[in-house]
């Protein structure tokens, strides 16, 4: 809970700054700097990478929903070093793929006619992707000596994240979250949860027989 006001912070700012509705110009150095220090350490909100394990931050305010995911890259594809073969990187954009449709990963109230305006996925697994491909356009020697972490990182930990921001019509109808990425990637055991809805604050943890957020 220790990082609970600092990502809490981030989501609102990014939150305003999509609304385009709370223009409170004294706070925004404050809010931006809060979210920038959230970001370097994300790490510290898994407390530690581990596998099976995911944090789940939730923002509600005004029929808007802004959903911050940080994964162990593991919980969600089954390995985590950057993709280098042909089989991993299929199997990398069969994952983006999936996560690219948020139904895969949390479902609000159909009476809320909510509609996702915002999604960003983010992991060096995602990014490794890009400059493989373009390596294996530009270069044939599969010698040289750069540091290329692709090719040494067999054992290296990586984590997912994933945003998704939702404006909902029926904001009245915006009482629960159902989150369905346990039934899509069982890997994933326990979400931990830290949610700031029209409720207050809440805390807690999410499991495949507990996926329901009530607020
Ligand atoms: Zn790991």
């Amino acid at each position: 809970m220790r990082t609970l006001p600092l990502l809490a912070g981030g989501l609102l700012t990014a939150l305003s700054l999509a609304v385009h509705a709370h223009d409170h110009g004294h706070d925004h150095h404050k809010h931006d700097h809060n979210h920038d220090h959230a970001e370097h350490q994300h790490g510290d909100t898994l407390g530690a990478h581990q596998h099976g394990v995911a944090s789940l931050n939730l923002v509600v305010a005004d029929g808007h929903v802004a959903i911050e995911l940080h994964s162990p890259a593991d919980n969600l594809l089954g390995f985590e070093h950057l993709p280098s073969s042909a089989e991993d990187k299929a199997r990398v954009r069969q994952l983006m793929t999936q996560l690219q449709d948020v139904a895969n990963v949390v479902q609000l109230p159909a009476a809320a006619g909510c509609t996702l305006v915002d999604s960003e996925l983010s992991s060096p697994l995602f990014a490794a992707l890009d400059k493989a491909d373009s390596q294996a356009q530009h270069k044939h020697d599969h010698d040289h000596d750069h540091d290329h972490k692709a090719a040494d990182d067999e054992h290296a930990h990586n984590d997912i994240e994933l945003h998704y921001h939702f404006n909902c019509a029926n904001a009245g109808s915006l009482d629960q979250l159902r989150v369905t990425l346990f039934e899509q990637f069982p890997r994933t055991e326990r979400l931990l949860l830290q949610a700031v809805t029209p409720k207050g604050q809440q805390g807690g943890e999410l499991t495949a027989a507990n996926p329901v957020i009530v607020f």
